[in-house]
């Protein structure tokens, strides 16, 4: 505390994360010994740099890029650059440090990490995103490669940016090396599968929950929020599934269809006309569409999966979704449900995945472009989404054979952390004091 006074959120992550793991040090002694915790969260090292670029009326702006490469200790840093004016240091710790567990819960040889800039890319010319990722990549380049640093997109860092950023790279290094950066296109060593992973690993993790308490998806209702590619995904296989999906939103409002969602008519206002989701009762008038999004979580349902944006459940909507019968909640977005929602959702033995676990299959798809690269072979879809599930399903059964050694049997929040923490914390101690 006394180090960063400036750095609230990466405090609090920290400190709740290392609460679940409490009693592993009581029963790992070296952990203690060998400092471990004092050294997790002290990233191995911090890169903050100028990112001077031109707009397309000549003027000069000058952002601040940063690239937080928290852990090495499992493989080369691994984690997403985010574009948004929010960015700083404190926020990029703490997401560097959520990484270092998901990554580590991926079961893949990948460490963590997290980047980006202050850069808003909104309303900007395309000239003018490519100035910015030229400019920042012209610095990045120097501190990142496939054995050393993978970045990939987040906020603000699509296809487009991570197109840009990997040209430059190219362009210096005078040198392929398609694995120094992930959620590239396919037709340039993207991973097939990538798109779907995340929605996908979402169900693959949410049915093997259901599956340890004899709790089928078939014929269940399902209510999803957001429209974007997590949800989209999240639709599609809750469907395949046989699951009836009834909902999805967008961030002016949320839309029920009583009849299951028309994930083709979504793909098409969303994906093809760039549209909103209110357009979807235009072509569907059994559906209702409601402005505002927290609404959502007042619809019945069986199975929540909140699939947009942090912070999207506090504990007004967890206790709608309970006074509603909801079985199970999977969270599809990074940290969507307060910590009071989980808290109430524990206390109401509601079955929940927290998104560092259920929404892992994106980095571990990620990892897995890494693989295709290094061979310079492209897999199939079908061997993808098989890796995939075999992925999903070890890391939900690893977070439940931790929670049940050390806290409540359910509780796959404590589940999750102490997984990755003592993984990641062994290889520490093998590796001695670096
Ligand atoms: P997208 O930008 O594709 O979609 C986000 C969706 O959420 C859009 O439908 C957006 O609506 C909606 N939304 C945004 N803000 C709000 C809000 N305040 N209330 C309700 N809806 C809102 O993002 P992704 O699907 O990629 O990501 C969603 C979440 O999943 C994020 O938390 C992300 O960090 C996380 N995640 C994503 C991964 C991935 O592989 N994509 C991997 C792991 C986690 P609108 O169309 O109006 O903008």
């Amino acid at each position: 505390a006394k180090r960063d006074p400036d750095q609230p959120q990466f405090k609090n992550t920290v400190s709740k994360v290392l609460e679940s793991v409490i009693p592993v040090l009581e029963a790992h002694p070296e952990f203690k010994e060998q400092k471990i915790l004092e050294r997790i969260i002290e990233p191995e090292r911090v890169i903050t740099f100028r990112v001077p670029w031109q707009d397309d009326k000549g003027e000069v702006h000058v952002n601040r890029g940063f690239r937080v490469q928290m852990s090495s200790a499992i493989g080369p840093y691994k984690g997403g650059l985010r574009f948004h004016p929010s960015v700083n240091l404190d926020i990029l710790k703490f997401l560097a440090f959520e990484q270092v567990f998901k990554n580590a819960l991926s079961g893949l040889p990948i460490g963590g990490a997290k980047g980006g800039s202050d850069f808003d890319p909104h309303g900007k010319s395309d000239n003018e995103v490519m100035h910015f990722c030229q400019s920042f990549m012209t610095e990045l380049y120097r501190h990142i490669g496939p054995d050393v640093d993978v970045p990939a997109g987040d906020i603000g860092v699509g296809g487009r940016e991570v197109g840009y950023l990997y040209g430059q790279y190219k362009r210096i290094r005078d040198s392929y090396d398609a694995g120094v950066l992930t959620g590239k296109r396919v037709d340039y060593w993207g991973s097939l599968a990538r798109t779907e992973a995340t929605g996908y690993g979402l169900l693959y993790f949410v049915k093997n929950m259901l599956d340890a308490k004899d709790i089928s998806l078939k014929d269940k209702t399902v209510v999803v929020s957001g429209s974007g590619n997590v949800a989209t995904y999240a639709i599609e296989k809750a469907q395949a599934f046989g699951a009836k999906v009834v909902t999805c939103s967008d961030s002016n409002g949320y839309v029920y269809d009583p009849n299951g969602i028309d994930l083709a008519a979504v793909k098409e206002i969303k994906q093809v006309r760039r549209g909103r989701i209110k357009e979807y009762v235009e072509t569907h008038p059994q559906a209702e569409y409601h402005e505002g999004c927290k609404g959502v979580w007042t619809v019945k349902c069986d199975v929540a999966l909140p699939c947009a944006t942090q912070g999207e459940i506090d504990l007004e909507s967890a206790k709608a979704l309970v006074a509603n019968g909801v079985i199970a909640v999977g969270e599809g977005a990074n940290m969507p449900s307060t910590l009071d929602a989980i808290a109430y959702f524990q206390q109401n033995k509601v079955l929940f995945a927290p998104g560092k676990a259920a929404n892992a299959g994106g980095v571990s798809v990620s990892a897995l472009e890494m693989a295709q690269n290094s061979e310079r072979l492209q897999w199939t879809f079908e061997e993808v989404d098989g890796k995939l599930q075999d992925i999903m399903a070890n890391i939900y059964k690893n977070a439940k054979a931790n929670a049940e050694k050390y806290a409540d049997p359910d509780d796959l929040v404590a589940g999750a952390n102490i997984t990755a923490f003592v993984k990641v914390a062994n290889v520490m101690l093998a590796h001695g004091l670096v």
